[in-house]
């Protein structure tokens, strides 16, 4: 018997820095991570690349430490090209591309979006799911449909995440500011009626955003977290209903660092359980950015056809407008 493929991926499509090495049974060696936070304000990305700068060497050892193995024993570099924010995405490609050359290994870059519908299929066993991608900058419905993944709804303008970090920052809070909403949130007990914005398939928090901000010195900040939450999800969740009835998928997943959300995954599981469906909810560290995700999807790709999966490194770079309606999913 052969040894199991093995492949480290990074991540660096927004403010983590993140290194997974994963093999391809699908066991994670190894999850590591360091984030961009700030003690109030939100965040720069010229200060978010320079902290992935600072931190990459320290985390690319910590995971080799963590799976007890060497840049040298993997069979292939991963990384996130798309999509995502210039400065940190440049970050990520420099430090997978000095290491695939280094170590004369093959390079997979991977979308980002794509990564959290796969490491979701592989750690909750789905064949088929509808996934609701909340995360900072992304907010979509995504499933797969003739050979692609199809995005079936989406935020207009300001990801959930992005949404709630705002809010927090005029609140006076830091970054990310999600966590800290979801606590102020639980003392809340006060319902405020807001703008809810849902367009078809599609949401929108711009609205919502101006409203709550201006309502913020006269409404206690637990009411006005816990209204702001309980309508931002419950727009999510109406489109992901939506969703799975017109596209008739019966496992929701959930993905993206707004899934980490108690009331979030409690809204989901309700809806499911409505409609008879299934809710799959990875552990925290597989829904927020991460390494693994990154080093699985390439590893899908790179066992399925290593010519479609490879990319030599003079035209490894990054795309951070790509959707996930633009990838051939050849290995599906
Ligand atoms: P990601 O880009 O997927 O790592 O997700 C980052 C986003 O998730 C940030 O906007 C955070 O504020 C948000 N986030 C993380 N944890 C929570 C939480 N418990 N509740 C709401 N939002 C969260
Ligand atoms: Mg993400």
């Amino acid at each position: 018997m052969t040894d199991p493929l093995i492949c480290l991926g990074i991540e660096t499509t927004a403010h983590t820095f993140g290194v997974g090495i994963v093999d391809e049974n699908g066991t994670i060696l190894a999850n590591v991570k360091d984030s961009y936070t700030t003690p109030s304000g939100g965040m720069i990305p010229t200060k978010a690349a320079e902290h992935h700068l600072e931190c990459c060497d320290t985390v690319i050892r910590a995971a080799c430490e963590k799976a007890n193995l060497k840049v040298k024993d993997v069979d292939l570099i991963a990384y996130s090209n798309a999509p995502g924010i210039g400065h940190m995405l440049r970050i990520g490609t420099f430090a997978a591309k000095t290491l695939a050359h280094l170590k004369k290994k093959p390079l997979v870059p991977v979308n980002h979006s794509i990564a959290h519908l796969e490491i979701g299929r592989k750690l909750c066993k789905l064949d088929d799911p509808l996934l609701l991608y909340a995360s900072g900058a992304n907010t979509q419905i995504i499933t797969y449909e003739n050979g692609r993944y199809r995005i079936m709804g989406e935020t207009l303008d300001n990801g959930v995440g992005n949404f709630l970090d705002s809010f927090a920052r005029a609140l006076g809070l830091g970054f990310p500011g999600g966590p800290l909403i979801e606590q102020l949130a639980r003392n809340g007990k006060q319902f405020i009626d807001l703008p809810y914005t849902v367009k078809g398939m599609d949401i929108s928090f711009g609205g919502l955003l101006t409203h709550i901000e201006r309502k913020i010195p006269s409404v206690k900040k637990e009411d006005l977290c816990f209204s702001v939450q309980e309508h931002a999800f419950a727009m999510l969740l109406e489109i992901s209903e939506r969703a799975m009835a017109q596209a008739n998928k019966q496992q929701l997943l959930l993905g993206g660092g707004v899934a980490c959300n108690k009331r979030l995954q409690a809204m989901a599981q309700i809806m499911c359980k409505e409609r008879e469906a299934t809710c799959h909810i990875p552990d925290n560290q597989f829904l927020v950015d991460n390494g693994a995700m990154i080093a699985w999807t390439g590893l899908l790709m790179y066992r399925q056809n290593k010519k479609k999966a490879i990319v030599p490194l003079k035209k490894a770079w990054i795309n951070p407008y790509e959707r996930v309606d633009q990838i051939d999913v050849f290995w599906r």
